[in-house]
């Protein structure tokens, strides 16, 4: 069985359909797992809720995603992500606004806990340091446990069965990394709005015959989302950072 891994969608159609695009050169992929914010700072919200839904799919809930149907108030959001939020939920129409809705926090598919945050907190706790790190691991009840959220990836292994000092280390791109059983929280990076200096879109694949999970980046045309954001009178500091990954 191979997992398509998904996180951070945003709403960029263009960045999905680079991903689909590769994922089916390197070998296609039997079901998706979204790790949330499928919706949200993007132009095209509901046809990427669409599309996602058009294949096997677990998906579990991000906060953008439930900033879009009213279940949390964006007021803690930034004020580009908070217009962001208002305009997509005028987008979504009432299927797309159920499915959503309905999406769980956290969905375990052994040896996988899959949840967008956190384990210690679902939807809004960023996992990119020690403590919070150790916080799930101490939660995780899979070997391994992958989120999404910050949308930079990484690896972060637990040392000597140890949760309390995990590390982080790189989560190369196009080389294997094996699942061993050692206890592991993986993150694939961003597709539609990456952070970590680089514009290209991230995603993982599972392979369980393999016992391994790759990452991959891919480019796609930057310059067209950019276009319909502005045709949506999204904030310009939403359409530049797409240039810079960040
Ligand atoms: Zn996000």
């Amino acid at each position: 069985m191979r997992a398509l891994i998904l996180s951070d969608i945003h709403a960029n159609l263009e960045a999905l359909e680079a991903v689909f695009a590769d994922a089916q050169d390197r070998g296609g992929f039997d079901v998706i797992w979204c790790l949330g914010d499928t919706v949200g700072y993007g132009p095209d919200p509901g046809a990427c809720v669409d599309r996602i839904r058009e294949f096997d799919l677990v998906a579990v809930a991000g906060n953008h995603d439930h900033a879009a149907v009213g279940l949390i108030d964006a007021h803690d959001f930034n004020a580009a992500a908070k217009a962001a939020a208002e305009w997509t939920a005028g987008q979504i129409d009432a299927g797309q606004r159920e499915f959503i809705t309905s999406l769980p926090m956290v969905s375990v598919q052994d040896p996988f806990t899959l949840v967008h945050g956190s384990l210690r907190d679902p939807i809004v706790e960023y996992l990119l340091d020690r403590d919070s790190a150790s916080g799930t691991l101490a939660l995780m009840e899979t070997a391994y446990c992958l989120v999404g959220h910050s949308h930079i990836p990484f690896l972060c292994c637990e040392v000597d069965g140890n949760p309390q000092f995990p590390e982080f280390v790189d989560f190369p791109e196009d080389a294997p990394v094996v699942l061993d059983g050692e206890r592991r929280i993986i993150n694939p990076g961003g597709v539609g709005q990456p952070r970590d200096r680089d514009p290209r879109p991230s995603y993982a694949v599972y392979d369980s015959e393999e016992a391994i999970i790759k990452r991959h980046r891919v480019t796609y045309d930057i310059a067209k989302t950019q276009e319909k954001m502005k045709a949506a009178d999204l904030p310009e500091r939403l359409i530049e950072r797409l240039d810079h990954g960040l």
